[in-house]
């Protein structure tokens, strides 16, 4: 396992990624400064913040992206995500349905 850089990771996502900047994203979702792409859409888990529903792991991927500035591809939705969004007080659902 590598060491230094931001590989101190849970489950292949990286432990520096905060609240904060998941916050972040999901503000820029819910003011459609960033559009969800249809495929990244959520169809199966739902983080649930303030009533409105967003894809677990782009949002995870994105925040990423402003964290350590690359796209991550390496890890995947379910379990993992979800812990990961939930030790940063965020609640997860299992929704299903059309991908929204
Ligand atoms: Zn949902």
């Amino acid at each position: 396992m590598p060491e230094g850089r931001y590989w101190q990771q849970v489950n292949n996502i990286p432990v520096n990624i905060k609240r904060e900047h998941m916050l972040k994203v999901i503000a820029q979702i819910a003011s459609d400064s960033l559009v969800v792409p249809p495929r990244e859409r959520s169809t199966r888990y739902c983080l649930v913040h303030e009533e409105r529903h967003y894809p677990p792991k782009f949002v995870v991927r994105m925040a990423n992206v402003d964290v350590n500035g690359e796209e991550l591809w390496t890890f995947h939705g379910g379990g993992e995500t979800d812990t990961f969004c939930e030790k940063r007080q965020f609640k997860v659902m299992v929704h299903g349905g059309a991908p929204h």
